[in-house]
């Protein structure tokens, strides 16, 4: 008689929206080790990506080892061919041609590469007090006071006047230096206190220490700068000028680790948005013939509002799916107007410290799979493309006939903040989109938690996309 249930909840299992902590399910066992075994190489992957450059190169090496070969605009090509493009080192699209003809359009998911970070100022060497530093400007929505104090590597390239490119990535190993932003001590720190947090440091403060050892010499003026400009010239042959052209950035210097003694969580710096990059691209190499075209696009510029020349703002999507469709004799915009994206981004996870900034019957939680977005923006979804009911079934078709452990979410409380994602900008170009990605904790942080269940989870929902009929 215990065992029999009540009327009340039968009904309720028929009739109530379901979720379940993954590691609550039936399966979390098998589930719990494959995602171990994903996250593996996913962290590695991170270590190697710390810039959208770095992020192309590495895919492009990946992509090439599955296959896929530079797009050529005068070729033809068939279904289970692979192609890339790479827009300027900085974003890239993997096609895979799919059996469908383009006129039934593409499949698209839209990850970005770019993380919020410290950049270097055109002129970014300086000497004061002795000390050699480096002036920044950050990049993306950043608490600055999180990025001083904190151990920073030197990632980018230097192009010389002739076009010679150099490569540049200082701090990930020994014996490399690392670099830091100073803060103020404490015991001196009174007036500094009563800032605001968003004044703790301020972004003029950012400046990066560089070296302290004169060159030694009673005539030569700012001896410390001249010193380190010396080594620079050593090892890579540049001059000061030569900052001119480049593009430098300080990045967290620390490796991606587990967290928790269950070994449950990821620590890194730039989850967002490499964490959907990684998932998205695992499921892109793994299709072999997919039922649509499908393109797996990495984009720049996400961090700070997608504009610029590798940003989606920019039109290089729509030029690429220009040509694809001409190679069949189409317009672009019929392809387009067929297609449909994933926008591939993370999403505020519920932090118990924090619960009041987030509505909980509608927020993301860790653990509870790939986090499905269906509008995002701010006050009054000012800024947001809303996925339309129509795809909304669509994609709860795909992930649930895939068994895929999913959840929605929404980024904040209403009129509490808010933000975008690439997602508008693909829906310019008359596609269908929704926001689909991971939950991250202290997002934007130089170091940002998500849960391998979730990472996973997100794996399986792209597997489904592009696999399905
Ligand atoms: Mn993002
Ligand atoms: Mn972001």
């Amino acid at each position: 008689m215990e065992n029999q249930k009540t009327e009340g909840q039968l009904l309720g299992e028929k009739l109530l929206l379901k979720r379940k902590n993954m590691g609550m399910k039936e399966d979390s066992e098998a589930v719990e080790q494959a995602a171990q075994a994903f996250c593996a190489p996913y962290k590695r992957f991170l270590d190697r990506c710390k810039t959208e450059r770095e992020a192309v190169e590495t895919i492009v090496e990946m992509a090439e080892k599955a296959g896929y070969k530079p797009f050529d605009p005068k070729a033809s090509y068939q279904a289970g061919d692979k192609v890339y493009y790479n827009n300027r080192g900085k974003a890239l699209i993997l096609t895979a041609f799919g059996r469908h003809p383009l006129e039934k359009g593409v499949r698209i998911m839209a990850s970005h590469i770019d993380s919020p970070r410290l950049d270097l100022k055109p002129s970014p060497l300086y000497e004061e007090a002795e000390l050699a530093m480096f002036k920044t400007h950050y990049y993306g929505g950043i608490k600055k006071y999180q990025w001083s104090a904190i151990p920073l590597a030197l990632h980018g390239v230097i192009v010389k006047k002739n076009g010679e490119k150099l490569s540049v990535a200082i701090g990930e190993e020994e014996p490399d230096p690392i670099f830091v932003v100073n803060d103020l001590l404490p015991h001196l720190a009174q007036e500094q206190m009563k800032r605001t947090l968003s004044q703790g440091i301020k972004g003029e403060e950012l400046n990066v220490l560089v070296g302290c050892r004169p060159f030694k010499d009673d005539k030569a003026s700012e001896r410390v700068k001249l010193n380190i400009i010396r080594l620079l010239n050593e090892k890579y042959g540049i001059v000061e000028e030569d900052f001119l052209s480049a593009e430098l950035t300080m990045v967290p210097a620390f490796k991606a680790r587990d967290i928790g003694f269950d070994h449950s969580c990821i620590g890194a710096y730039g989850h967002d948005d490499r964490v959907c990059a990684y998932t998205s691209l695992m499921a892109a190499l793994e299709a072999q013939t997919p039922a649509y075209t499908t393109l797996t696009v990495f984009a720049d510029k996400e961090e700070t509002g997608s504009d610029g020349n590798t940003g989606l703002h920019s039109h290089y999507l729509e030029f690429f799916i220009e040509r694809l469709a001409k190679l069949e004799g189409l317009c672009g915009r019929d392809v387009l107007s067929n297609s449909t994206c994933l926008s591939a981004d993370v999403n505020a996870a519920f932090d118990p410290t924090f619960g009041d900034t987030l509505e909980k019957r509608n927020c993301a939680y860790l653990n509870y799979g790939v986090v499905v977005t269906q509008y995002t923006g701010s006050g009054g979804k000012y800024g947001t493309s809303q996925a339309s009911a129509e795809f909304m079934a669509q994609v709860r078709n795909w992930l649930d006939n895939a068994k895929v452990s999913w959840q929605t979410g929404e980024l904040g409380k209403v009129d509490l903040g808010g933000g975008g994602t690439v997602a508008k900008y693909v829906a310019a170009l008359d596609v269908d989109v929704v926001d689909v990605g991971v939950p991250v904790l202290s997002m934007h942080a130089p170091f940002e938690v998500v849960s391998k269940n979730d990472v996973y989870a997100t794996y399986q929902a792209f597997k489904a996309y592009v696999e399905a009929e």
